[in-house]
């Protein structure tokens, strides 16, 4: 189920990380997640009930160790 946040809501939500950065629906992976995903950082904030868990102790880091560990865009077709 994809997250169904109010746009404007999502538009005064950030990051609790220090680069108080948007956030954008979903998640990397899933983008039809119920997640919120940091465009800085990339943690990933779960949306429990509707209600984003906005905790650095409850956000998921991203994977950095399978992909090399860099902050290269992942929303860029790989031309396979
Ligand atoms: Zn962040």
């Amino acid at each position: 189920m994809a997250v169904t946040l109010d746009a404007q809501l999502l538009e005064v939500l950030a990051c609790p990380a220090a680069d108080h950065a948007p956030l954008r629906p979903g998640t990397p992976d899933d983008p039809d997640a119920d997640a919120l995903t940091c465009t800085s950082c990339g943690r990933v904030y779960e949306v429990r009930d509707g209600i984003p868990v906005l905790l650095l102790d409850e956000a998921d880091l991203p994977d950095t160790d399978s992909d090399g560990g860099d902050q290269r865009a992942k929303d860029e077709p790989d031309g396979a």
